[in-house]
């Protein structure tokens, strides 16, 4: 348990995605007073599911990474994941297919994982362990300097470091292609490598090598799904957070931050209905994009989110289908033949013509997802995000991509077409406005560049009294990340009162 907060102060949340319901459990546990303001009618924000005819599916998350993060926050109220939620470790982190019919599956055990790399790729296996040592260094570093605190101030960020080369071994200078080209002589396994930069809504021929230690977290630390959806996770958060005392109100938006003056402290906020809810303390967890535009207008604000700029957005299919497809694991990626093509078409704001398709059976480890005889698929393509998403996806242009999407699947094998029984889309255009995601952007800012971390928004606001947390802001999108986010902010506001 945190130490009681000597003087508790009036929190407002801005926001109930992972972000602000763990801002949440962190200020109430520190013995704040915290209300929280949530535009749509429930709670997590994209961590969210659906259900139709019969079938569940993941409308945003479908892999959850770093168990132990939300075991952390969820301890403060007394509980744990386990006892949470249902989580189950999966035998299986993924199955690749790549575009000249090979395939190998990654195993939640190293030894077999390396072997299935060795029957892909003869003689490979010492740069697999290379590639894994590696991972692991960046890691093991990053989440000691990196993740848990601000990185703004340069000395705070050199306390957290044992010594300079700790720079070095976050790998920041290479991008993530040219560290996996220059480790693996096998393009398959480059593409591999490469695929990690879509964690973060980025491009591999963009992001630093850093994003190279996602493979680390998952073969070290598991691929977790929770039995009932990983939405289930944000029953779990909002129940602590109600535990611990937090008021939450949902269906209810905030349409301005207040403040002491043009560059004075913030003293609570306007609902869209009018009536004002004065804070000490105001948390944001929106799009800092949406936080800097509209919220509390901010020419310096927006300018740091157009220089991080905007992660890539997701076109989603979820598909009842009659039967089971066997090339099918409970994660599986089928990869393009042409994935440089496909960044480039990103970075142009097309949709790839030949998308990389992932697809996400949650009914290979959860059967409540489908009935029987049935599968239910997530089906997730890397799209760009827009300026005006509603305008890049009317006049049948997601009824054309899905049949596209479909038409890639069929190609290389999964003839889904007749089986399938229910059908639904979902467009970046339906992500931004569901969640004021802004351009639909999934992960919020990108981490494309070497300066992406630097230049992502802050978590300390550019008020006083305001602080950020969420994917658009220090340390960047992703469940596990998000939440860290919301402990970095906790931990900033109890330094700023005893300060
Ligand atoms: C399709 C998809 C797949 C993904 N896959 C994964 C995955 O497999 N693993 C993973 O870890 N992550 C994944 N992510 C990313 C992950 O979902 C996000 O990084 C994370 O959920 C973001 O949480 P957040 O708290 O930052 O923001 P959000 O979830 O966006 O929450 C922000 C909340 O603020 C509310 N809000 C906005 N404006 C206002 C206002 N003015 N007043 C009141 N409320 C407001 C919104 O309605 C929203 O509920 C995926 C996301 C998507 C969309």
């Amino acid at each position: 348990m945190p130490a009681r907060a000597v003087s508790p102060r009036s929190v407002v949340i801005v926001g109930g995605g992972v972000g602000g319901l763990a801002a949440g459990i962190r200020l109430a546990a520190a013995g704040h007073y915290v209300q929280l303001f949530e535009r749509s009618g429930r709670l997590g924000g994209k961590l969210g599911s659906h259900a139709a005819a019969g079938f569940r599916w993941e409308t945003g998350p479908s892999l959850l990474t770093l168990p132990a993060v939300f075991d952390d926050l969820l301890s403060l109220a007394g509980t744990s994941l386990a006892e949470a939620c249902r989580p189950v470790r999966l035998p299986h982190t993924c199955r690749y297919h790549f575009a000249d019919g090979s395939t190998f599956t990654t195993w939640d055990d190293p030894a077999t994982t390396r072997a299935e790399v060795e029957a892909l790729s003869p003689g490979s296996g010492p740069a697999w362990g290379r590639w894994g040592r590696r991972s692991a260094r960046v890691w093991e570093t990053a989440e000691r300097t990196f993740f848990t605190g601000p990185i703004e101030d340069p000395r705070a960020l050199l306390d957290r470091m044992r010594s300079p080369l700790d720079l070095v071994a976050i790998d920041p200078l290479p991008t993530l292609h040219q560290r996996a080209a220059a480790t693996f002589s096998d393009p398959r396994l480059v593409q591999w490598a490469c695929r990690y930069a879509t964690y973060a809504g980025s491009d591999p021929w963009r992001v630093p090598a850093t994003l190279g230690c996602i493979p680390h977290i998952e073969q070290s630390y598991g691929c977790w799904a929770l039995l009932g959806g990983l939405a289930t996770l944000a029953e779990a958060l909002a129940a602590a957070a109600t535990k611990l005392g937090v008021t939450l109100h949902t269906g209810t938006e905030v349409a301005t931050l207040l403040a002491d003056g043009p560059e004075g402290r913030l003293t609570g906020v306007r609902l869209a209905s009018g009536e004002v809810v004065a804070a000490d303390i105001v948390v944001a967890n929106v799009d800092a994009a949406h936080l800097y535009a509209d919220l509390l207008p901010d020419k310096g604000g927006q300018r740091r989110v157009r220089a991080a700029g905007r992660s890539t957005s997701g076109f989603v299919l979820l598909l009842g289908v009659e039967g089971r497809t066997e090339a099918l694991d409970h994660h599986t990626v089928l990869f393009s033949s042409g994935y440089r093509q496909e960044f480039v078409d990103l970075a142009a704001g097309r949709p790839p013509a030949d998308p990389t398709v992932y697809v996400c059976a949650a009914d290979r480890t959860d059967p409540s997802a489908a009935p029987p005889g049935h599968e239910s698929l997530f089906v997730l393509v890397n799209v760009p995000s827009a300026d005006d998403p509603e305008a890049a996806w009317v006049g049948g242009r997601a009824d054309a991509y899905a049949e596209r999407v479909l038409g890639v699947l069929e190609r290389r094998d999964l003839d889904l077409r007749r089986r399938i029984v229910h059908q639904e889309v979902i467009t970046p255009a339906q992500l931004a406005a569901r969640h004021r995601a802004v351009g639909g952007a999934i992960y919020g800012t990108s981490s494309n560049g070497r300066r992406a971390a630097f230049t992502r928004p802050s978590n300390r606001g550019r008020r006083p009294g305001l602080y950020v947390v969420g994917g658009s802001s220090h340390p960047g999108g992703g469940l596990p990340l998000v939440a860290l986010s919301a402990r970095i902010v906790a931990d900033m506001v109890a330094a700023d009162l005893a300060g």
